[in-house]
């Protein structure tokens, strides 16, 4: 997908600090943090946002979830938040589905 940073991104066109990699997926560290720990996990295949998911390509979801969980445990935290925003509203910004992994501090309910 042309002029998508998290493409670009997964081409290694643009840096990131990758934290974790397989044929489907791939983490990274978020440019501008919100807690101690906070990594992106994306699909490599492009999707828009998680309006664009639906029961053919559900899997990758899955995918991205199971990642988020193993990256979690990796990083040894006690408790973790996993945020997809959907569209601006709701505060996405970039338009390749992307689960927010956010930890290592306490998480206030509701959201901002
Ligand atoms: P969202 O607002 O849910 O679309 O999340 C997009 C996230 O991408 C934000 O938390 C940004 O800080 C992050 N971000 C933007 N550019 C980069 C980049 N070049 N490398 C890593 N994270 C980025
Ligand atoms: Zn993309």
């Amino acid at each position: 997908m042309d002029n998508c940073l998290f493409c670009k991104i997964t081409e290694r066109k643009i840096p990131a600090e990758i934290i974790f990699e397989n044929d489907h997926i791939l983490a990274f560290k978020d440019i501008t943090p919100q807690a101690p720990v906070h990594i992106l996990v994306i699909p490599k295949e492009h999707i828009s946002s998680p309006e664009e998911i639906t029961e053919k390509n559900s899997a990758i979801a899955g995918e991205v979830l199971a990642a988020a969980a193993a990256i979690a445990k990796q990083q040894s935290l006690e408790g973790y938040r996993l945020v997809f925003n959907c569209n601006e509203i709701a505060g996405q910004t970039v338009f390749h589905l992307h689960c927010h992994l956010l930890g290592g501090r306490k998480m206030n309910w509701p959201p901002g």
